[in-house]
């Protein structure tokens, strides 16, 4: 079997001969990425329900459609992504061509989590393609059956020379990240991500971090409670819980509480019955070792349980689950909770929300639910966050024209659509020097006097136009 260290060579190989290069190429490959998926949906569902038990109406929204469109995106405006963009210039440039020129990076890893197995590999390498590169995926381990099946295929439909999978958990990736590559994608926990900040600074590699935390979930004034019920149930509970843009807790009025606690319940029982564990629309928790972490956290927690709460490690089911009388000391308030529980902690005024979000490390997505417009702005210009979107959850990252990513402790570069593409592009500046305007060229040359420093800050000065704007020419 070939060494990581062979399989980095042969890509490495493979992206200097400049087989990436060529739009036709780049096209080739996602089309055939495109039949991946079409070819094989049956056993990626299968993989996927083998995983998380993932409802197939899960699996096809999150996993498939979501990266099917950024596919059909990416495919239909590529060869307008790839044209270079021409700059404005000043007097002393004026005869100068002068574009920003996209170029690939190289051969970048990609390391991905366990919750959306498929398309968190899948949704980085469609840029990276459509950029030029060879890249390496790495998988999570935890989600063994998808893995499994993307080391079969991406090798069956995708240029060997250029993309490999390769498998494994901490160690595996630690002695991958021992390489140098010219890019590192990386989806998973702000824990893993300090080594893998750490093994790029050697390196000096770029790196972009697609993280977690806490997505605060803040009600506040008059809102249809029925409908921010079943919003708020469906992207908490969605893949039981284990999304990083799910809302993680739950801000609201004591009053708002109380409305809120029968719509939850009714809008639970409408969409997993009166036993969720019996519905094949609820996901199950990943592994042993994730249930044990909910399963002790809940423990931990000086909350009242008002919903749910009961579980069973045999089928690694844990029921929605909602918690209320807690503060923000509570230890289900200290991490991510990436499970079907949901803090409500109540808040007197939406100040005090604000602030208790703004405490915090920035998150990943807010979510401010309100029928008063007004309301929702103040939430978006008073607190920072990676997106946002109110009145639901989760619905903002699936158009392929907004950036999805986070921003401080949540992560740091972004990707969907034309994103994706930049993040795996280099914006080369260029200059093609013309021989002409010497008159101007010479000025620069020594001996200086002022005058030519006049003339030439004339020529290179940005002008400010009087409405504030600066422009050159
Ligand atoms: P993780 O950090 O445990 O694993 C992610 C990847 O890192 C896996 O491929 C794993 O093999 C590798 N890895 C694990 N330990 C390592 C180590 N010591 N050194 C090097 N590599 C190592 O994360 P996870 O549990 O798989 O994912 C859960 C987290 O990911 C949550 O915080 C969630 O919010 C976040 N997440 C973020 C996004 C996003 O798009 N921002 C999407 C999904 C999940």
């Amino acid at each position: 079997m070939e060494s990581q260290k062979q399989v980095l060579e042969r890509l490495r190989a493979a992206f200097q001969s400049g087989v990436t290069v060529p739009l036709q190429f780049r096209l080739t490959q996602l089309q055939s990425l495109l039949s991946l998926l079409e070819d094989n949906e049956t056993q990626i569902l299968e993989a996927l329900h083998k995983d998380l038990a993932k409802p197939k109406f899960e699996a096809v929204l999150s996993e498939i459609d979501i990266v099917v469109n950024d596919l059909c995106y990416t495919i239909s405006n590529l060869a307008t992504w790839i044209q270079p963009s021409y700059v404005s210039k000043n007097l002393a440039t004026k005869l100068d061509e002068c574009f920003i020129r996209k170029e690939p990076l190289g051969v970048v890893l990609i390391i991905s989590a366990w919750n959306y197995p498929l398309q968190l590999i899948v949704g980085p390498l469609i840029g990276a393609i459509a950029a030029g590169n060879c890249a390496i995926l790495k998988p999570s381990e935890i989600s063994r059956a998808t893995e499994r099946l993307l080391a079969e295929l991406i090798p069956k439909y995708l240029s060997q020379e250029c993309f490999a999978v390769i498998c494994g958990g901490a160690e595996e990736t630690t002695s991958l990240l021992e390489n140098r590559f010219d890019h590192i994608f990386y989806t998973g926990s702000q824990a893993v991500a300090r080594n893998i900040l750490r093994a790029a600074a050697a390196h000096l590699t770029p790196v972009t971090l697609e993280l977690g935390g806490k997505c605060p979930c803040l009600i506040y004034g008059n809102v249809n409670v029925l409908a921010a019920a079943k919003r708020l149930v469906w992207s908490k509970f969605f893949n039981a819980g284990q999304s990083c843009v799910a809302p993680d807790y739950v801000l609201c009025t004591l009053e708002m509480r109380e409305e809120l606690l029968p719509a939850i319940v009714k809008a639970l029982a409408t969409f997993y019955g009166s036993e969720p564990r019996q519905s094949v629309d609820f996901g199950r928790i990943v592994t042993d070792r994730h249930w044990d972490r909910l399963t002790a956290l809940l423990a931990k927690s000086q909350g009242r349980v008002v919903i749910g709460g009961d579980s069973s490690k045999e089928d690694k089911y844990f029921a929605p689950t909602v918690i209320v009388d807690l503060d923000t000391s509570d230890a289900l308030m200290q991490e991510e909770i990436f499970g079907p529980i949901m803090p409500i902690i109540t808040i007197e005024s939406l100040d005090q929300g604000i602030s208790i979000i703004n405490r915090m490390e920035k998150p990943l997505a807010l979510y401010a639910f309100s029928d008063d417009s007004k309301i929702v702005t103040t939430v978006l210009e008073r607190t920072s966050s990676g997106g946002f979107c109110s009145n639901d959850g989760i619905v903002h990252m699936t158009i392929p024209t907004l950036p999805f990513g986070g921003v401080g402790a949540s992560g740091m570069g972004s990707y969907h659509g034309r994103w994706t593409y930049e993040t795996f592009s280099h914006r080369r500046a260029c200059m093609l020097r013309s021989w002409g305007l010497e008159r101007i060229g010479m000025l620069r040359y020594p001996p200086y006097t002022e005058s030519n420093l006049g003339w030439l800050r004339w020529a290179t000065t940005t002008k400010k136009k009087s409405w504030g704007w600066c422009s050159v020419m």
